[in-house]
């Protein structure tokens, strides 16, 4: 055994790749030797262990790992006691009860009785409970929105991200049990706080970094106000005098989705040389 800090990643799958480059982005560098299950980071002390993603939660409250990345919904089901330290912004979805297009359902108290295919019976479980309905539950690990189609089931509780998987099935939510995303967890008894802290840190830079963009503009004084207004920055804006003393130049962050309209209402109120730069990484 090491004084490594072991952090559990998905060893497939698009949520593998994610915090991959969460990661590497993040300076935590390593490289996957064909199949195998650990990969040592180069000059900072972690070791990648790379793991089932449903497995995850359990194994980070085990202690087999110090850190996890997996889904809020796999944490929820599992039941395990972690602390989800952050999170990553991204792989939001719902889980949702749902039955077909034209099924006389409206509530969860008229599953009294019926058959439920899911792969989260313990959180389907709980929402019968509150609804204090009981209903047969067919445990799957995959492939549930088929279920109904193939006489299985009569409702399915599965993650929802678009809605197009509920469309080609002529499926329609009666309900959600839950919003997930990524996170990243973490044991409660891990020994090495400090770099999980630091790990912590890194990962708020890159995450931020990838939500927000610089913005620099210059405005006439007169009009500062309104332009704060439209971009009000992550904490407040940077403002600069310009030679102009009518004229002063403004540094903020923006919410990358968010930059296209800025600019356009920026420039109805008088400013120019508007630029937008792509943050790598920073610490706020
Ligand atoms: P969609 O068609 O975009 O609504 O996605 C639904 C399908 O993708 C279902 O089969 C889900 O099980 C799966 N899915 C959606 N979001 C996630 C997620 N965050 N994690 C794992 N599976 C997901």
């Amino acid at each position: 055994m090491t004084n490594n800090i072991r952090i559990g990643i998905p060893s497939k799958g698009r949520l593998s790749e994610l915090a991959t480059s969460l990661l590497n982005d993040a300076g935590i560098k390593f490289k996957r030797r064909d199949r195998s299950l650990f990969a040592l980071v180069n000059q900072f002390p972690v070791e990648i262990i790379f793991l089932r993603t449903d497995d995850i939660p359990v194994l980070c409250a085990e202690g087999a790992i110090d850190l996890g990345i997996t889904g809020s919904d796999l944490v929820e089901e599992s039941g395990v006691d972690v602390d989800v330290r952050m999170q990553l912004g991204v792989g939001h979805c719902r889980l949702s009860l749902c039955v077909p297009e034209d099924a006389k359902i409206e509530s969860g108290a008229q599953l009294d009785g019926l058959r439920i295919a899911t792969s989260f019976p313990n959180v389907t479980r709980s929402f019968l409970k509150k609804h204090n309905a009981t209903a047969h539950l067919v445990e799957l690990s995959g492939s549930v929105e088929v279920m109904i189609s193939l006489g299985v089931a009569d409702a399915i509780v599965d993650l929802v991200e678009t809605g197009s998987t509920l469309a080609a099935n002529r499926l329609r939510v009666l309900t959600d049990l839950g919003n997930y995303e990524t996170v990243l967890i973490q044991n409660k008894n891990c020994a090495n706080a400090e770099v999980a802290d630091r790990i912590q840190r890194r990962l708020e830079g890159v995450i931020i970094a990838r939500e927000y963009s610089l913005l620099e503009y210059n405005v006439k004084r007169d009009r500062l106000a309104e332009a704060e207004e439209i971009t009000p920055g992550f904490k407040s804006p940077t403002i600069n005098a310009l030679e102009d003393q009518q004229w002063c130049s403004v540094r903020v962050m923006v919410r990358r989705k968010e930059v296209i309209n800025a600019m356009e209402k920026l420039e109805l109120i008088g400013a120019s040389a508007i630029l937008e730069t792509e943050i790598a990484n920073c610490r706020l």
